[in-house]
């Protein structure tokens, strides 16, 4: 399995190694090469919440992700029109 966490900045505290999914399939986390229909992209991403679920740094992974502007995959258990949704809402 291939992290697909991003490298902690200096200083940061190194919560990928307490991520649930470092030994999941990072194609639960990430949309496929090719086209992706709904009921496929909506099974991928229930596995992907369930990890991230029962995963204790969740908070800081959807908060990186946020920082960041991650625009695909799963990060914290959203995916990326929900965190679209979710930054609009603090926004505003
Ligand atoms: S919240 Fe989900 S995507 Fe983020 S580190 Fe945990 S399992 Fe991985």
């Amino acid at each position: 399995m291939t992290d697909h966490r991003p490298a902690a900045a200096a200083g940061e505290h190194d919560w990928r190694a307490l991520a649930t999914c470092c030994n999941a399939n990072a194609t639960y986390f990430f949309p496929p090469n090719h086209f992706e229909r709904k009921p496929e992209k909506d099974t991928r991403e229930a596995v992907a919440r369930a990890l991230c679920r029962s995963c204790p740094v969740a908070t800081e992974c959807l908060g990186y992700a946020l920082r960041a502007g991650e625009s695909h995959g799963i990060w914290g258990g959203l995916n990326e029109l929900q965190r679209a949704r979710l930054r609009r809402r603090v926004s505003a």
